[in-house]
């Protein structure tokens, strides 16, 4: 047997990673502006995650949602304070996707309503009910189609209200800042009419913030430079800073009602050791401020190159776009520069660093892009 391939992979086989930066066999460091999908939050095998999982294995690393678990306690009671979300329950499972298909059956469950209204060039996941809310044709088995999900252009509150007013839908689901569809932000004003809309209607309202939360805009949630609430907020990335992990958090309205919903491996002791010790690792560091800063340096000086037409993002998710073809500024950028980018289509180059990226490594980054752009 052999793996079955997925992505289009860069020929370099990583042995280990520290801080800010990935090692080929050979020790050839790289730095990472991509950490992995967005996953590395804290930064790669940072030692405190590393230590507190150790301890964690050593002393019990599973076992099913049949017992108590303390460490689900502690985490959801953590998280709810950093997120601003106190009074919110929290439901752990083990990939973004599984965080979305529970938002969206619990809603579903809430409102006893079927259509679900997705934006344009949405990525939810790639299971059945995110797979369906997911804007690319190529995503979606024949299995994966229904007829209960709508697509509406993103950023036009017009298209919403006219669906949401003449249909019952009993969720819209939106990326505050759409990751794999290029980096497009939502503005705070659609986000605030859509959040009043929903109200309105009785729709329930999913942030899916899997790519764009933990801090890594400069607010622990994207949705939150607008102000909103939402009734569903996923998660899962940067949770535990690339042990698997996902969580749905659910609003106060919702009861839980034995028997909808539930997972063998989700919320595990070894998860729940490493999301405590990066939101602690977040908090001492200063992360989600350092973001905000980087983010903004990054940003402001990616608007000075002449060869980029446009800078999309906040914080540290930023989306490059050139007028010309990214696959061979990429390669550059990983072969000749030693850094990984990511891209989204052909001509957007996708940042998404660990989010103790500095200064420094920013100017590393701009100078190795102008001199490879130079030399074109
Ligand atoms: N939602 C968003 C916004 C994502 O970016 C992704 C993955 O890239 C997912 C959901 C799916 O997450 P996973 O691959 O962990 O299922």
């Amino acid at each position: 047997m052999k793996p079955f391939p997925i992505f289009e992979k860069i020929n370099i086989q990583l042995e280990r990673a520290a801080g800010c930066f990935v090692y080929d066999e050979k020790q050839q460091p790289y730095l990472d502006l991509y950490g992995g999908h967005a996953v590395i939050s804290v930064g790669h095998t940072h030692p405190k995650v590393v230590h507190r999982m150790v301890k964690q294995l050593q002393q019990l690393a599973f076992y099913s949602n049949t017992v108590q678990n303390e460490l689900q306690t502690s985490l959801a009671k953590r998280l709810g304070e950093m997120s601003g979300y106190p009074d919110y329950s929290l439901f752990l499972s083990n990939s973004g996707a599984e965080a979305n298909e529970n938002a969206l059956k619990l809603a579903s469950f809430f409102t006893g309503r079927k259509k679900v209204l997705c934006m344009s060039n949405a990525f939810h996941g790639r299971t059945s009910a995110a797979a369906a809310a997911t804007d690319i044709a190529c995503n979606r088995a024949p299995v994966n189609e229904s007829s209960h999900y709508f697509f509406t252009p993103f950023n036009d509150i017009s298209s919403v209200r006219k669906q949401l007013e003449t249909e019952s839908y009993c969720a819209v689901i939106i990326e505050p800042i759409q990751g794999v569809g290029g980096i497009h932000v939502a503005s705070d004003e659609f986000l605030r009419q859509l959040s009043v809309s929903c109200t309105q209607t009785g729709t329930m309202l999913i942030m899916d913030e899997v790519q764009s939360g933990y801090g890594r805009t400069g607010h622990f949630f994207a949705h939150q430079h607008a102000g909103v609430q939402a009734d569903f907020v996923t998660v899962a990335k940067g949770i535990a800073n690339g042990y698997p992990m996902a969580a749905t958090m659910i609003s106060p309205r919702i009861k839980a009602i034995s028997g909808q919903l539930g997972t063998t491996f989700g919320g595990n002791h070894l998860g729940c050791a490493a999301a405590i010790a990066v939101l602690d690792v977040m908090e001492n560091e200063k992360l989600i401020e350092n973001a905000a800063r980087v983010g903004t340096f990054l940003i402001d000086e990616l608007k000075s190159i002449d060869a980029v037409t446009e800078v999309r993002g906040r914080g540290l998710m930023i989306g490059v776009e050139f007028e010309d073809n990214i696959a061979t500024l990429r390669h550059q950028l990983i072969f000749d520069e030693k850094i990984f980018t990511g891209y989204a289509g052909a001509y957007t180059l996708r940042l998404l660093p660990p989010l103790c990226f500095t200064m420094e490594y920013a100017e590393i980054f701009l100078s190795s892009l102008k001199k490879l752009l130079r030399g074109k």
